[in-house]
């Protein structure tokens, strides 16, 4: 008897705190029909040199259901390795390439935002193409990069996704200065309090995106926000190694998330327009929650794959925090209980 009271008590315990544990972890879901999920789809590095089968496709299955797709130009691509600093010849876009674009635009379907300028890293260091340039240096590129996309595709072009996400404080001067009104990085990316631009992070890849959306219509954000990156090598079709889907799925993806009939598939640019608050603020307490948000049970929960309105740090540490209570004490329980049953034994 007493020997089954012995057990019973941890047990007990794990029961209530795992149940506690779960109930902390989803505290902020509530359901709230006829708020729309707004989805936007955010594809890198078209380029000269980028795949144009691939990109193709892609734009084939925006267009079958008449939806948007942002897409990333790099306007002067660097030839040979991206990540190598050493000065090389930059390639335009082709005629075809621009085609592409200026077509997918005039329909309505493509988004057009600039990558960078020749997608080069500075410094072997560290891969950026803007981090740790004057001033001046990035106002340059980016005024001429943008000018020139704006001129072969007749499309406004007001948002900047820095290669590899990085950026420094000059790089959100320089955007100003040069006509831009949106950055699109990650969650970590700077943000400084009283900016004039936009910021609107990426949120998750595309093999997330079920997960984001199911997520988001739980959420009590009041306009929940999925901001879904892709590249051409996400597609086994032409990349084995790092390919996370084939076309025929992706297809399939496409095909079920405009088939939601409370899911809003946007643009970067539509997403400035309709989306309330894409303020510095938001980006920085976002920032705040990157590191946080990579410890379990946050990265369990899947509110990660948002672009969340309020996440907050504290509810962060207390989520967290009341995980690994749970472990802690279940360990103190036990090791009292078996300290216990020990001394009584040998004395
Ligand atoms: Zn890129």
């Amino acid at each position: 008897m007493k020997y089954r009271y012995f057990l019973f008590r941890p047990v007990t315990y794990l029961v209530v705190l795992a149940f506690v544990g779960i109930n902390i972890n989803s505290y902020s879901q509530e359901n709230d029909a006829g708020k729309p999920v707004n989805v936007i789809f955010r594809y890198d590095d078209y380029s000269a040199n980028s795949l144009t089968d691939a990109e193709l496709r892609i734009i084939k299955a925006f267009r079958r259901h008449g939806i948007p797709v942002t897409f990333g130009v790099i306007p002067f691509k660097v030839t040979g390795d991206p990540e190598d600093p050493a000065p090389r010849d930059l390639l335009p876009l082709d005629s075809v390439k621009a085609e592409i674009l200026k077509t997918g635009y005039e329909e309505g379907i493509l988004d057009i935002s600039m990558h960078g300028y020749s997608h080069q890293t500075n410094s072997s260091a560290y891969l950026s193409e803007f981090a740790n340039l004057q001033l001046n240096e990035q106002v340059k590129k980016m005024s001429e990069g943008r000018e020139y996309l704006q001129d072969i595709t007749g499309a406004p072009v007001t948002t900047f996704l820095p290669p590899w996400n990085t950026y420094d404080l000059n790089t959100l001067t320089a955007l100003e200065k040069s006509g831009f009104t949106i950055l699109s990085a990650n969650k970590k990316g700077l943000a400084v309090k009283g900016s004039n631009l936009k910021y609107l992070p990426v949120s998750c890849d595309l093999t997330e995106l079920k997960d984001a959306v199911n997520t988001a219509r739980k959420s009590s954000d009041d306009q929940p926000l999925i901001v879904v990156l892709l590249h051409d090598y996400d597609f086994l079709d032409f990349n084995d190694v790092l390919g996370v889907l084939s076309f025929q799925e992706f297809f399939e993806l496409i095909d079920w998330v405009s088939a939601q009939d409370d899911v809003r598939i946007i643009s970067i640019s539509q997403a400035s327009e309709v989306i309330a608050d894409l303020s510095a603020d938001r980006a920085i307490r976002t920032k705040k929650i990157y590191y946080p948000e990579k410890i379990p049970p946050l990265s369990l929960g899947s509110s990660m794959l948002l672009y969340q309105e309020s996440p907050s740090l504290v509810m962060a540490i207390i989520k967290t925090g009341a995980f690994y209570s749970i472990f802690l004490i279940i360990g103190a329980v036990l090791f009292l209980r078996i300290r216990k049953k020990i001394f009584s034994k040998t004395r």
